[in-house]
């Protein structure tokens, strides 16, 4: 039986797999050009600070509050302050490590800036272009319906959006 490898190593392998990449080094460029599959992916988890920041302001609900166990109730203002809360998203702290999970917060708390139609296609090409980057030649993104209609966002919202962005 093999056992789970530990949360806290999985981070440093993310943490040390991104510096590599980062890395001006011919390893970095041999992963960077690396044809790539991503096989699972939430695209409401690959909201970027400052692509909800834009959102926020576009949408007039600049400040955000935050959700996070670590910053309870905490106004956002900045997209500086933004990019704070993301700081621990690789540390150990999570729901599976000793603490509370930046993680969630980024995740569900990022929705509320996904309100039109036009939200959902940057949301949708952020990711797209993020993906062609990092040379990823076939992807299967998913999303989360219910966490977007039981806010009142109409399925065909972001349903008209998702069924565009499959055809690109
Ligand atoms: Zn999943």
């Amino acid at each position: 039986m093999t056992r789970p490898i530990p949360y806290t190593l999985l981070q440093t392998w993310k943490q040390e797999c991104r510096t590599l990449i980062q890395s001006p080094s011919p390893s970095s460029l041999f992963l960077h050009n690396l044809p790539k599959l991503e096989l699972h992916i939430h695209i409401e988890g690959t909201l970027s600070p400052t692509l909800r920041h834009r959102l926020a302001a576009r949408n007039h609900l600049l400040p955000l509050t935050s959700n996070s166990p670590l910053h309870p109730q905490k106004e956002i203002h900045t997209l500086l302050q933004l990019h704070s809360l993301y700081d621990n998203l690789l540390s150990p702290i999570s729901t599976k490590g000793p603490g509370p999970s930046a993680f969630f917060e980024a995740y569900y708390g990022s929705m509320e800036v996904l309100v039109h139609e036009e939200d959902f296609y940057d949301l949708a090409i952020e990711y797209f272009r993020h993906a062609a980057k990092m040379n990823i030649r076939y992807c299967e993104p998913m999303f989360d319906a219910q966490a977007h209609t039981r806010r009142g966002v109409e399925m065909e919202t972001f349903m008209k959006v998702f069924a565009r962005e499959d055809r690109c």
